[in-house]
C-alpha cells in the first residue's frame, strides 16, 4: 500500500510518499510560496535527482495536482497511476479535547477541525486547505488526519488546567493541549523497542529540541505532563520564543513601551528565547560556533536554555517520581552532543551517567548514550513524524477495510 503524507502550511505543502510493505520513502518533497508569484516546487525521488520547477501555483488545489504530477511524470516520477496511492494522512497541529487519536476523515471530523481553527488561527486553516485541495484532486482516496495534541490527551487534568478561573476552561477552553506530540510518540516507541521492553512499563522524560522545543513526561508509556501548553510558547527556552515567564511582564512590558497585544506576542514568539539572549542567531549551530569563538552572550544563551531544560526534567522526574529513559530527538537534540553534555552532566544525581564517546559518535540510527551502569538510560532517538502519520493512516485505512 502506497500512502501520501501531507503536512500544508498557509503557503506552503510538504509531502512523503510511503511504501508501507518496506515502510520505505518513494519520493518526498515540498511547495513553497504558494499564492505568491515564483512558487517553487522542489521534487526528491529516492532513486533520481532532486528536480525543481517555479511556477505560478495560486492555490493548494493546484498545489496538490503539481505534487502528483510530479509524483506521476514519466522521468522523474515514482508512480505508474494515481490509484496506486490509497490512501493520504494528513498532520494537524491542533485537535483540542475532541481528538484523542488519529481519524479518517469525513464530514463531522472537518467540521470539529474548522470548530478549532479558534486555538490554531494559524495552522489549522491551511491543514483544512491541504485536505481540500486532496479531496478535489483525489475524491475517491481516503483521507486520515494525525493530531500534534492528541498524544497529550492522557494527561490528568492535575497537569491541564491552569489555575485561573475555571470558566474559562469551561467558556474557552483554556487548557494545556501540549504540541510535538506526534514527534514524543514516536520516540518513545522506538526508544522502547531499542530497550526491548513493553512501553508500558517505563516512565520517560522526551525532550523534542528543534527549532520549537518541548519536554514530555510519559508514565506507564503515556503523556502525563508536557512542557508546550495552551499554545507552542509555554516551556522551555526556543529558539525564537521565550518559554516561561512570568505573565505579569506581558501587561507591565505593554504599558512600559507603548506596545500593542499583537506586539507582544510577537516579541515572545520572535524576537526572544536563544536570539534575543545571544543578540545573535536562533540557530544552535551558529550559537554554538560563536561561543567556540569566546562570544560571552552566545554562552548565557546556550547555559539558560540548557539550564530551563534541566529544571523541567527535575520537575517531570519529580512528577512521575523518579524515570527510567531520557530520549533526546529533533535537530538540536540528535545533533549536539555538547547540548546533551551539557544537559546531562547537570543530572548525576538521579542515577544518570552519560558515556562521552557514545554521545559524540554521529548516527542516524536510535542509540543509547549512557553507560553500561546508569540507571537512567540515556537516548537518541531521531524523530520521524511522517513515518508516524503514515503508520497510522495505514491502520485507519486497514481496520475501516475490514469493516
Ligand atoms: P528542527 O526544528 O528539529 O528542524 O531543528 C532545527 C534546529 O536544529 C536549529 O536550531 C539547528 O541549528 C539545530 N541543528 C541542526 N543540526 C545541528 C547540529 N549539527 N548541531 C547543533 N544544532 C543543530
Amino acid at each position: 500500500m502506497k500512502i501520501l503524507v501531507i503536512n500544508a502550511g498557509s503557503s506552503s505543502l510538504k509531502y512523503q510518499l510511503y511504501n508501507m510493505t518496506e515502510e520505505s520513502v518513494l519520493a518526498s518533497g515540498r511547495v513553497e510560496r504558494i499564492g505568491m508569484d515564483s512558487s517553487i516546487l522542489t521534487h526528491e525521488p529516492a532513486d533520481k535527482p532532486e528536480v525543481r520547477e517555479v511556477s505560478e501555483i495560486l492555490d493548494h488545489v493546484t498545489a496538490v495536482k503539481k505534487v502528483l504530477d510530479a509524483l506521476l511524470h514519466p522521468v522523474h516520477g515514482v508512480l505508474q497511476s494515481m490509484n496506486e496511492i490509497e490512501a493520504v494522512g494528513h498532520r494537524i497541529v491542533h485537535g483540542g479535547e475532541v481528538f484523542k487519536s488519529s481519524v479518517l476523515v469525513n464530514a463531522e471530523v472537518k467540521l470539529e477541525i474548522r470548530n478549532l481553527f479558534d486555538l490554531a488561527p494559524l495552522h489549522n486553516p491551511a491543514h483544512m486547505m491541504g485536505i481540500v485541495a486532496v479531496e478535489t484532486n483525489m475524491p475517491d482516496v481516503p483521507q486520515a488526519v494525525v493530531f500534534d495534541t492528541a498524544f497529550h490527551q492522557t494527561m490528568p487534568n492535575t497537569s491541564y488546567l491552569y489555575p485561573i478561573p475555571r470558566v474559562l476552561y469551561r467558556r474557552h477552553k483554556v487548557r494545556r493541549y501540549g504540541f510535538h506530540g506526534t514527534s514524543h510518540q514516536y520516540v518513545s516507541e522506538q526508544g522502547a523497542k531499542l530497550l526491548g521492553v513493553p512501553l508500558e512499563s517505563l516512565n520517560m522524560i522526551s525532550c523534542h529540541i528543534g527549532n520549537g522545543a518541548s519536554v514530555t513526561a510519559i508514565k506507564d508509556g503515556k503523556s502525563f505532563d508536557t512542557s508546550m501548553g495552551m499554545t507552542p510558547l509555554e516551556g522551555l527556552m526556543m529558539g525564537t520564543r521565550s518559554g516561561d515567564i512570568d505573565p505579569a511582564i506581558v501587561p507591565y512590558v505593554m504599558n512600559k513601551e507603548e506596545l500593542t497585544m499583537s506586539e507582544v506576542n510577537s516579541m515572545l514568539n520572535k524576537h526572544s528565547g536563544m536570539l534575543a539572549i545571544s543578540g545573535l542567531s536562533s540557530d544552535m549551530r551558529e550559537v554554538q560556533e560563536a561561543i567556540d569563538e569566546g562570544d560571552k552572550n552566545a554562552k548565557l544563551a546556550f547555559d539558560m536554555y540548557t539550564y530551563r531544560m534541566r529544571k523541567y526534567i527535575g520537575a517531570y522526574a519529580a512528577a512521575m517520581n523518579g524515570f527510567d529513559v531520557l530520549i533526546f530527538t529533533a535537530g538540536v537534540g540528535e545533533n549536539s552532543s555538547i547540548l546533551r553534555k551539557a544537559v546531562c552532566d547537570g543530572l548525576t544525581f538521579f542515577g544518570l551517567e552519560l558515556d562521552d564517546a557514545k554521545n559524540a559518535e554521529r548516527s542516524k540510527e536510535p542509540r543509547y548514550i549512557s553507560t553500561e551502569s546508569s540507571r537512567v538510560k540515556v537516548l537518541v532517538v531521531p524523530t520521524n513524524e511522517e513515518l508516524l502519520i503514515a503508520r497510522d493512516t495505514y491502520k485507519l485505512v486497514q481496520a475501516n477495510a475490514k469493516g
